[in-house]
């Protein structure tokens, strides 16, 4: 009997303990990927397509065999096993909250094993614990609890060792691009690692790894990351403790995707004014770095992690809007768009979250574009309006036609936004 390895954020075949736990079942294996419109629906284009192109990529890997459907897991899932005669099921344990029910109830429905091996993460969330069982709540005392536990070493897996049975694959052509592209990248990367700590903040360069994408749908498995970094890399190190720690946290507060995880936050007073969050979307609030990054999003499905903070700041400090109206826009079109990342680094600038940033800390966002684009490159680069203004002075246009003015004024709603949070405090 095949067994049937059922990819889901693992579109890879190195490093990949659940298809080394289909080989030692059976030499043959069915490999499946379920197009599931819960997930997709939402979706934007490059976060589609960027889906696409990685399932492309691994079916070259499973030499062209890899079986796609589209349905409901709980109902393809159990038709695939019954078609091919499977003995058993093989996934990477998915650990967020949609993916945590969805494989309890196709377990059920299965009549075979449902084999769960590995995880998208070097620790397990739900393993990294206080002495007394209780999860962290804070990000150092985590990370270093998470460094003490330690992690196995890549698994050395090979999909050329599976008999993939042929199912006919059910993929449009198209590009495809996935695993080798990330390790190529990663590879790439690696002489830029020595500058991470220098460079990461700045949107002007190509300072960080961009393997978070890479990351969200398991082309490459931090472990094969962490492996490479040496002892000076520890700011790299620590980013993707982050990634754990959000989706430790996610694990145990589940309900956090949606609600603050400080309770303290349900009492604040939002605003609701829809053309704001239009111009904050379209990227046309008048704030160059701002605009500048949300452009960027709609563009490329990605966005710089210091201008996520700048842009996300604007709408819940300087706009008044709820965190989750900018965290669902943000997943619905980046394609590392990743629940437990998203979502809390959402609630981190809301000063609803975990490591709550203090209340206080309001950023300007003039500044900040001062600052961390200091010549103006990274606005010139996404605002075309604003092309012709040399340096950091494109930081503070005025009067430019064709570029909106600024919506709303910084110091006063800064000033909105401290009463505010006083009026909940303590
Ligand atoms: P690098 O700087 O090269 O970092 C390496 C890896 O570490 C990243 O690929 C990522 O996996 C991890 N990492 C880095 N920073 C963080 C962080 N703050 N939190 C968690 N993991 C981190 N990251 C996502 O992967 N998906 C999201 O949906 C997401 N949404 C965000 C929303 C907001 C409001 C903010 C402030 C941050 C968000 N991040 C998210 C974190 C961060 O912005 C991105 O991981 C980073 O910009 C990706 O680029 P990179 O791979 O070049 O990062």
């Amino acid at each position: 009997d095949p067994s049937i390895v059922w990819f889901r954020r693992d579109l890879r075949t190195g490093d990949h303990p659940a298809l080394l736990a289909a080989a030692e079942r059976s030499p043959s294996a069915v490999g499946l990927f379920v197009l599931d419109d819960v997930l997709l629906g939402p979706a934007g284009k490059p976060r589609v397509d960027f889906l696409y192109n990685c399932l492309r990529n691994l079916n070259d890997q499973l030499g062209g065999r890899l079986m796609v459907v589209r349905g409901k897991p709980v109902e393809v899932v159990p038709r695939v096993v019954a078609e091919f005669g499977a003995g058993s099921v093989h996934v990477s344990a998915d650990m967020g909250p949609y993916g945590r029910e969805r494989d309890a109830a196709v377990e059920a429905a299965l009549e075979v094993d449902f084999v769960r091996t590995g995880s998208p993460y070097a620790v397990a969330p739900g393993r990294v614990r206080k002495a007394d069982g209780e999860p962290y709540k804070v990000f150092t005392p985590f990370k270093r609890a998470w460094l003490d536990h330690g992690w196995r070493a890549p698994a050395d897996t090979d999909a050329s060792t599976v008999d993939w049975v042929d199912a006919g694959t059910g993929l449009p052509a198209g590009d495809s691009h996935g695993e080798r592209d990330a390790l190529l990248a990663w590879e790439d990367f690696r002489d830029r690692l020595d500058d991470y700590a220098r460079d990461r903040d700045r949107p002007d360069l190509d300072g960080t790894s961009r393997m978070s994408a890479y990351l969200r749908w398991g082309c490459v498995h931090p472990r094969t990351l962490l492996a490479d970094l040496g002892e000076n890399h520890d700011v790299y190190r620590s980013e993707l403790a982050w990634r754990e720690f959000y989706a430790d946290v996610l694990w145990h507060r589940p309900e956090t995707a949606r609600a603050n995880y400080d309770k303290k936050f349900d009492r604040i007073t939002h605003d609701n004014d829809t053309g704001l969050f239009d111009a904050w979307c379209q990227g046309k609030t008048g704030f160059p770095i701002v605009d500048a990054g949300m452009r960027q999003l709609l563009a490329e499905g990605w966005m710089h992690n210091r201008v996520r903070m700048i842009v996300a700041s604007f709408l819940v400090k300087d706009l008044h809007l709820p965190w989750w109206w900018g965290a669902r826009h943000f997943m619905r079109h980046l394609i590392d768009g990743d629940l437990a990342s998203n979502q809390h680094g959402w609630q981190w600038t809301a000063g609803s979250g975990t490591d709550a940033a203090p209340y206080f800390r309001v950023f300007n966002p003039t500044s900040q574009g001062e600052k961390f684009d200091p010549n103006g490159d990274y606005v010139r680069r996404y605002v075309p309006e604003l092309r012709d203004i040399p340096g950091k002075a494109v930081h503070k246009p005025s009067g430019v036609k064709g570029y909106p003015e600024p919506v709303v004024d910084h110091a006063q709603e800064r000033q909105v936004a401290l009463d505010r949070y006083a009026a909940i405090k303590g």
